[in-house]
């Protein structure tokens, strides 16, 4: 099926020209995503591959396994593992491609993966390889990441905006918001579901909706938008510590909250911002104040949740999040 390079070229290309909706957002930078295996069976069941040297030790790898076993476009995978000692090194990777774990204990790690629309759907191997006094073992397990309908929707921009669309714009962007979503900050720093930023807020466009832009621009949409008035607290979805708080030429002035082991959010078009980087924040904690600003078509607020670079649906976080 389809291989990291050409989901990365597809991707680089979107993200190239805009993915918005409505406001603006789909995504600030190309992201690294694996490809799915052209096995549509289900994921093997995890298996510890080395034979124990002794009866009485212990295997290195006590346990590896995804929680759930198969996510819609838009959810978050969550991987989690642990061993019986700490090992002289270790990597994970899904489908060949390595990625950063992060600590929730004593020689236990989780790693959170965002899937969008963009994602490719079918199987996903994870392969856990360590090495230990005894060698190297592997444990391995897997996932499905299925395919979520979205809406579609046609949208006009005003013309004074349609400058915003162009890729060197796009570029600035991604230079801007994606060093502050690639932070890293190996502590989970929120806490239980996130909030919506403006309780109450209704709806105006979904995450992930598709659409053509100007009659020629097909986007999907990173965030959820919600309507407000100009001046409307927005509150912080989940304690973190700001990681960018300026203009953007698209997302308008902008607050990216980092949460820790690679989740981010972010609140697009304010009228004024309220934080600065490097800000501790509290969840529910006001960090700016809705408005129209950047690639948007009136009042309101984008939204957006990222997992390790992948804008995810934030609504999951609110109902649903990895505990
Ligand atoms: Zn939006």
């Amino acid at each position: 099926m389809s291989n990291p390079r050409l989901v990365r070229s597809v991707w680089a290309s979107v993200a190239g020209v805009v993915l918005l909706a409505g406001c603006a957002f789909g995504s600030h930078q190309p992201s690294p995503r694996p490809a799915a295996s052209g096995s549509k069976s289900r994921p093997a069941a995890p298996a510890v591959a080395s034979p124990a040297a002794s009866p009485k030790v212990p295997p290195l790898i006590r346990s590896l396994r995804v929680v759930p076993a198969a996510v819609s476009q838009g959810d978050t995978v969550d991987i989690r593992l642990s061993f019986n000692a700490a090992p002289a090194a270790w990597q994970l990777t899904v489908n060949g491609t390595p990625y950063p774990a992060y600590p929730v204990g004593v020689d236990r790690y989780r790693l959170l993966l965002g899937t969008d629309p963009w994602s490719a759907t079918g199987s996903f191997q994870v392969l856990l390889s360590a090495r230990g006094p005894a060698g190297t073992v592997q444990a391995a397990t897997g996932y499905r990441v299925l395919p979520r309908a979205y809406p579609r929707r046609t949208v006009t921009l005003p013309s004074g905006k349609v400058a915003l669309l162009s890729p060197q714009v796009g570029q600035e962007e991604e230079a801007l918001a994606g060093a502050a979503l690639a932070v890293r900050t190996d502590r989970q720093l929120w806490s239980g579901p996130f909030q919506e930023p403006i309780p109450g807020a209704p709806i105006d466009s979904p995450y992930g909706e598709q659409g053509v832009y100007n009659g020629r621009l097909e986007w999907f949409h990173g965030g959820v938008d919600f309507t407000a008035k100009t001046g409307t607290p927005v509150h912080a979805a989940a304690a973190g510590m700001v990681t960018l708080a300026r203009h953007l030429p698209r997302g308008g002035d902008t607050v990216i909250v980092n949460h820790g082991q690679g989740v981010f959010s972010e609140y697009l078009h304010l009228s004024r911002s309220e934080v600065a980087v490097g800000q501790v924040v509290s969840a529910g904690q006001v960090v700016g104040l809705v408005g129209a600003t950047g690639l948007t078509t009136g009042p309101g607020l984008h939204w957006g949740v990222f997992v390790n670079g992948i804008p995810v649906d934030p609504l999951s976080w609110a109902q649903n999040p990895p505990a």
